[in-house]
């Protein structure tokens, strides 16, 4: 539970937990559905407007809670639609939230934490380092907050139909505040998003796949990247803790776990030279045989200071046939918002840079004040 002061943040905290609050304060369980429908379903962040609660009981949230939102720093549309926030979560720290609208659905991609500790070599959020996990609150914040910007942009509720865990963050390093996001995005009075619609993606914490997998009933992506240990080691160092047979077993125990699943997804980026052969593409058909999934190919959105290039268009469209022919459903994604740095991580990136030169610049005028003095 969150305490901001004397208050209590109440926005991240999922229906079981408010209720645990109300009862603390003698209210009945009803009070958390009533809370969770103003705040999540209707957008409402003033208890002075949650009518159906008693005077006395609204006055007393007041006092005694806080429902605080992440601060809309950036905001970025794509020629092609995509919609790119950045938000602040406090003084120091800048995440990022995207909007990719497809014709028949209109993906958010959410943050889990300030920069990643996973220092995966083609990511620009990595290239940060970490710095803190969000809270319940600035993980949730950012569904609010996209539900309301789309809304007032005339896009109706309807527009946001699919969250995933994808944006900056291992979600799986910072589990309990992931797993209570996840769960108001489900629940029916706040986002009532179904389980197909909710996507955690990782890059193969494999223990705490095995915590989520008797936790929660959403979908998996994994961060695969690579069909061997000696490539994957490069691209995602965390291999070196997880290799990949490991990672392929927890994939196996999480679809027959309690919840049930009919396939994993498997993220795949195009890495020119890299990982994009047919051979590679062989090998990954070979390494998911049996498995029930689904493969991602991602073009790589270059970003200043990387080594890697975007593999063409011929390249992947030889890998993705390689895996169809061997009965691999295999979706080759369209770049998005190349226009406006939709490589996670760079406009957080950029704008951290920025708040950091301005710290450093105040530093350096107080310097020549003091001097002057
Ligand atoms: S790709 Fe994901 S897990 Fe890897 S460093 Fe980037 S944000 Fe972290």
């Amino acid at each position: 539970m969150t305490a901001v002061g004397e208050r209590t943040e109440l926005l991240g905290m999922p229906r079981e937990r408010l209720e645990g609050w109300f009862a603390a304060r003698g209210e009945k369980p009803f009070r958390a559905r009533q809370v969770l429908k103003w705040i999540h379903a209707r957008g409402v962040t003033d208890f002075s407007q949650m009518t159906d609660l008693s005077k006395a009981l609204r006055e007393r949230l007041a006092t005694e809670a806080v429902l605080r939102l992440p601060e809309v720093v950036g905001d970025r549309i794509s020629a092609d639609g995509t919609r790119k926030w950045a938000l602040r979560v406090d003084a120091h720290n800048v995440v990022e939230t995207v909007f990719i609208p497809e014709a028949r659905r209109g993906t958010l991609c959410v943050s889990s934490q300030v920069g990643c500790a996973l220092d995966c070599t083609f990511c620009a959020t990595a290239r940060q380092g970490f710095n803190r996990n969000l809270t319940a609150a600035e993980i949730i914040g950012q569904v609010w907050l996209a539900r309301r910007i789309l809304e007032q942009a005339g896009m109706g509720t309807a527009a946001l139909t699919n969250v995933v865990l994808m944006g900056m963050g291992e979600p799986l390093l910072n589990y309990r505040n992931v797993v209570d996001a996840l769960k108001l995005m489900m629940d029916d009075d706040a986002y009532g998003f179904g389980k197909r619609r909710v996507t955690l993606s990782t890059a193969g914490v494999v223990p705490a796949m095995d915590r989520l997998r008797e936790e929660l009933d959403v979908s998996l992506a994994v961060s695969l990247h690579a069909p061997d240990d000696a490539l994957r080691d490069r691209l995602v160092p965390l291999n070196r803790k997880y290799p990949i047979a490991e990672l392929m077993a927890a994939c196996r125990r999480f679809l027959d776990g309690k919840h049930r699943k009919h396939s994993i997804t498997f993220e795949y980026v195009m890495l020119d030279g890299i990982n994009d052969s047919v051979d590679h593409a062989r090998r990954l058909a070979r390494l998911l045989a049996g498995l029930p999934s689904k493969v991602n190919l991602i073009p790589f959105n270059p970003f200043r200071g990387t080594r890697y290039r975007r593999s063409s268009d011929a390249a992947t469209a030889r890998f993705a046939a390689v895996l169809q022919d061997k009965g691999i459903t295999t979706i080759t994604r369209r770049t998005r918002g190349d226009d406006i740095e939709a490589a996670c991580g760079q406009l957080a990136g950029r704008i951290r840079d920025r708040a950091r030169r301005a710290r450093h610049f105040a530093r350096v005028e107080e310097m020549f004040r003091a001097q002057s003095a």
